[in-house]
């Protein structure tokens, strides 16, 4: 296969959303097919040549950014193939999400995982197990996948259903097409009680093969192809924006709109419940003057409705929002699909906003990631205030309060603000692992968070994770530089 080497050529491949500094590379594949994606890996095998694999390079820890050697983008192996009847389908891992999820409810089903940035590649999404603010209620993306083929270092596939390789005694053997059993030691770690994790390798009594190459951050394999589970298109949504004056019964109603939407059988039953902290409301209210001042806090809720219970949910949502002294003049709800767009946009317009602050600011975001168990979560959000508001420096914290799952961002403006930003950070992480959380929840830990993974799992269960990769990867030239430094693998 013909490599690309001119630096405009490898130019855009350098970089992701992390815009993390000095990448570089030799070269650039863009194979076609899953047999080239072999033939390039079998020769940088041979060769020890690292090979970092592109989706879309919309992950923010570094995780597609090369340090030398060569790049594999994945775009052009993009073909969808649809079983409406069956509810699957099989895909390309170059497969850009938002283009996905159109085909898929052109023929009336919907496929949830929903990381907000609608420009990433399935391939992308299944190697860093993306999750979002849906994911409250349909989960992140591993639920959805039944199967994955996958190049292995060597050129040899592995071709695995949901199922049908389980780990016995603490060892998974996994079969490649070529026949070769490869036997893998599940590494021991507990994992954090927490609703959402990504912070190394997928561990778990009865491991299947399938979850550990989900959230692998292309390390182990390179996805090909994916068959995915789809569900049917829920019929329509009632969503709203709602304000509150005080923080209390924000959490509050939280609480309670959590609780119930996890019990079977209720009326209430969020598909997503997403914070805004009152900077970020100041921030947001530049692009939408319409939003209220003066509140603690709003949450966006949705919910799936039908003609036949539209009503009776209004009623209980209203019901529940009175309760807990929501301002409900100020707020906002809808059950029709243009307003809900603009919903959307007023929740993505956060992110864009705080980007649009930092570019202006000259500086980089410092932007948290962990999670904390659910009875942590109330403690954890008192110490991010208290400790950012001591800082002086400018912040916002929003995102997936259902899943005790925030991003707090801070806004430096100068290089000394930078600084303490960064300790702040620091200091963010040690917290979260004190109460028993994990360091990322759903961006994974690529380059970037190398040391903080370190920190929650240390020496032993890193080498743990590492032998997991030596069996697979013996030479160590997949994604190099991802979630451990090249001292881990070597035996
Ligand atoms: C504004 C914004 C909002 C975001 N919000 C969320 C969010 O809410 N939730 C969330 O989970 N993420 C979020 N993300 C992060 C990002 O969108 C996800 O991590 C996404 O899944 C990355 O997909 P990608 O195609 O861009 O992958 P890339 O960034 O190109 O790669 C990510 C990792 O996957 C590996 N990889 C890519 N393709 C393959 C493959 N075929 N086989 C093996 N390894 C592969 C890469 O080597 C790399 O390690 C957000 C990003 C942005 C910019």
């Amino acid at each position: 296969m013909h490599a690309k080497t001119q630096t405009e050529d490898l130019q855009n491949y350098l970089t992701d959303a992390s815009n993390m500094p000095g990448g570089s590379a030799e070269r650039l594949f863009v194979p076609e097919t899953s047999e080239q994606v072999a033939e390039i890996l079998r020769e940088a095998n041979a060769n020890g040549t690292p090979v970092t694999v592109s989706g879309a390079r919309t992950g923010t820890v570094g995780g597609a950014i090369p340090f030398g050697g060569t790049v594999v983008s994945l775009e052009k192996l993009n073909a969808i193939a649809i079983d409406p009847e069956n509810r699957t389908a099989t895909v390309g891992p170059g497969v850009v999400l938002g283009d996905f999820q159109k085909e898929v409810e052109r023929v009336g089903r919907f496929y949830p995982p929903d990381p907000t940035e609608w420009s990433c590649q399935i391939g992308g999404t299944v190697a860093t197990n993306a999750s979002g603010a849906r994911s409250f209620k349909y989960g992140a993306t591993r639920e959805y996948v039944r199967g994955l083929r996958i190049a292995l270092a060597d050129g040899d596939f592995l071709s695995i259903r949901r199922g049908e390789a389980i780990a016995v005694d603490s060892v998974l053997r996994v079969v490649t097409e070529n026949g070769r059993a490869i036997d893998i030691r599940v590494p021991t770690y507990q994992r954090p009680n927490v609703r959402k994790n990504v912070s190394g390798y997928f561990n778990s009594d009865n491991l299947d093969a399938i979850d550990l190459f989900i959230g692998s951050e292309g390390t182990l394999g390179v996805v090909v192809e994916a068959t995915l589970s789809l569900l049917e298109k829920p019929k329509g949504f009632f969503s709203g924006i709602v304000f509150f004056e005080k923080a209390k019964d924000l959490l509050a109603f939280v609480d309670e709109a959590r609780e119930r939407s996890r019990t079977p059988g209720s009326d209430i039953e969020a598909v997503l419940l997403e914070y805004f902290d009152a900077n970020s409301l100041a921030f947001i209210g530049e692009k939408f003057p319409e939003t209220p001042s003066g509140m603690a806090g709003a949450i966006f809720f949705e919910q799936e409705t039908t003609s036949e219970n539209e009503d009776a949910l209004l009623s209980a949502w209203n019901e529940l929002l009175e309760k807990h002294n929501a301002a409900q003049d100020a707020s906002w709800f809808t059950t029709n699909e243009q307003d809900l767009a603009k919903m959307r946009e007023f929740r993505h317009s956060l992110p864009v906003s705080v980007n649009e602050r930092v570019v202006k600011n000259k500086q980089k975001k410092i932007g948290t990631d962990m999670a904390v168990p659910d009875d942590k979560f109330e403690g954890f959000l008192r110490f991010y205030k208290e400790t950012l508001d001591a800082s002086g420096i400018e912040y916002v914290i929003f995102g997936h309060i259902g899943d005790a799952h925030l991003h707090a961002n801070l806004l430096p403006k100068t290089e000394d603000e930078a600084t303490r930003s960064r300790h702040i950070y620091g200091r963010c992480i040690a917290q979260a692992i004190m109460l028993g959380g994990c360091v990322s929840a759903e961006h994974g830990i690529g380059k970037l968070k190398r040391k903080y993974l370190a920190a929650m799992m240390g020496e032993r269960y890193l080498n743990e994770m590492a032998e997991v990769k030596r069996a697979l990867d013996p030479r160590g030239i997949l994604g190099r530089g991802n979630m451990f430094g090249e001292g881990f693998l070597t035996a």
